[in-house]
């Protein structure tokens, strides 16, 4: 798939003169992250490419180092010699030698959509290429956008850039399907003289052609062309997520002392400022225990990692004098979950890669977590894997939540179905403050099955402190159903 994200938005000056459009941050996050978390949704996505111009490519190469994104400079420098969506478009096909469908999604573009149920209707087109639409309710405001009209069986039958009189008030957002075939005539339409602007002239083009399908959408899309755009869906996600609304968009002011600090000199002159992810990527990579040079954790800290080895309690894994079925610490207890497995005490480096992890939200550890669990841990028996929710106040500060990323990430390796089976019933103390008896008080039914749970579950967390959260999730997970809840953990307290 590719992300448009060349454009010199000059509506969004000055904000945009010195950093991306798409990487300014809506309620916290950036706008292109939402994009890809959406895309990551779509099994069949083997690659995302991401086409930018050489002033913002600095910036997205940051952005992109330790993610699976592979970004491309399209060698421009200014409005004046762009080469418009279209010609990006061309510009990645040809640079990654794509041969295969193809999503292509503008990256200023914020949508609460399904991408895997629009993909579903595009295969059930039979070698068609489709475009998502969304009835904007009046012919006014759909004059400002691409404006198709559907015959009876939702195929485009008329596409219109900007109409002064629309055919129908059914908008087209820069979210295509291109079926292999059509990904080839690119090159046609650019060679015969077409205009290279507005991804949308493709499609018009196309449909003159070639099957166009319009998939119809109903939720929340944002276009962000200029500042009261940019407002309006900043606020719109800061109200959603239970945050003040605000009269002009700005960043965070803490990210702009922790960037003067850094001593980046370009950076203390930007307008705004970025949240924490942008503070990492622009600080060099060190190990997050020891801050030596190493991306992660550095091979000595990860020597002295300390896994758990049997002796053990054979139901929450405390180390024990010898084998046990229950131990001190959980016998006695009533524990929903049949088994609790860690691969590291929680001591030494390994709080400082947690803490890493959790608090400052750094993706690239995820696929390190894994790597280190499953060199320790064999496959647990189970039907599909799931992980503690985070706080929804906490969720928004991460692109992808510590447990939720790791759950993932083992599934991959494992092959074992990841799904989100547990959902908050309300937000809690942070756990580590309260006592152990208040723990488990503060726990008491804060989770509830989604969904009919499967038969044979793993719950993947971070850490396991005291049981009470594992616990809280099983007994949720089996009133959903479920006849058997292992948990993982990356590591575990020891008393
Ligand atoms: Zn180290
Ligand atoms: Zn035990």
């Amino acid at each position: 798939m590719i992300i448009l994200a060349a454009g010199y938005a000059t509506r969004l000056r000055p904000l945009t003169d010195t950093w991306a459009k798409e990487l300014l941050p809506v309620c916290v996050r950036p706008i292109i992250d939402r994009i890809v978390d959406a895309v990551d949704e779509v099994g069949e996505v083997d690659a995302v490419h991401v086409v930018t111009n050489s002033r913002k490519a600095p910036g997205f190469h940051a952005w992109a180092e330790g993610r699976d994104v592979v970004v491309h400079d399209d060698g421009t420098t200014s409005n004046d010699d762009r080469l418009g969506a279209i010609g990006d478009m061309q510009f990645v096909v040809d640079n990654a030698g794509i041969d295969d469908d193809l999503l292509v999604i503008a990256g200023d573009n914020l949508f609460e959509f399904s991408l895997a149920e629009y993909v579903a209707f595009w295969r059930s087109k039979d070698r068609a290429s489709a475009v998502a639409v969304r009835d904007v309710g009046s012919r006014e405001l759909a004059s400002q956008y691409g404006v198709v009209a559907l015959d009876g069986d939702g195929r485009v039958i008329d596409f219109v850039e900007k109409p002064a009189d629309p055919p129908s008030t059914l908008a087209a957002i820069a979210a295509y399907l291109y079926h292999r075939d059509h990904v080839s005539l690119i090159r046609d339409y650019l060679a015969s003289g077409e205009s290279a602007d507005q991804p949308g002239r493709f499609v018009a083009w196309l449909q003159q052609r070639r099957p166009v399908y319009g998939w119809i959408f109903d939720s929340t899309w944002y276009d962000i062309g200029n500042h009261e755009q940019l407002l309006e869906a900043d606020n719109r996600m800061r109200a959603e997520a239970g945050l003040p609304e605000r009269d002009a968009y700005s960043p965070p002011r803490r990210i702009v002392t922790l960037l003067a600090q850094s001593g980046h000199r370009h950076v203390t002159a930007l307008p705004v400022a970025w949240s924490a992810w942008f503070v990492d990527l622009l600080l060099p990579r060190r190990c997050v225990a020891c801050r030596g040079p190493a991306s992660g954790l550095c091979s000595p800290c990860r020597g002295s990692l300390r896994p758990l080895r049997p002796p053990q309690c054979a139901r929450c894994a405390a180390p024990t004098a010898w084998p046990v079925e229950r131990c001190r610490e959980c016998a006695g207890r009533r524990l929903a979950f049949a088994s609790a497995t860690a691969a590291f005490a929680y001591d030494g480096p390994a709080v400082a890669f947690v803490h890493a992890w959790k608090e400052r939200g750094l993706r690239h550890l995820a696929p390190l977590a894994a790597e280190l669990v499953t060199a320790h841990v064999a496959r647990p028996a189970a039907d599909v894997i799931t992980y503690i929710p985070p706080d929804p106040v906490r969720q928004l500060e991460r692109t992808r939540h510590p447990a939720q990323a790791l759950a993932h990430e083992l599934g991959a390796r494992w092959r074992l179905e990841p799904r989100s089976l547990l959902r908050r019933t309300r937000t809690t103390e942070r756990q580590a403050t309260l006592s152990l008896a208040e723990r488990r008080g503060n726990l008491r039914d804060v989770f509830t099955a989604t969904q009919e749970a499967p038969r044979r579950i793993v719950v993947v967390d971070d850490v396991y402190t005291s049981g009470s959260t594992a616990h809280a999730a099983a007994r949720a997970l089996r009133g959903g159903g479920c006849e058997r809840v292992d948990v993982l953990t990356f590591a575990r307290a020891i008393r």
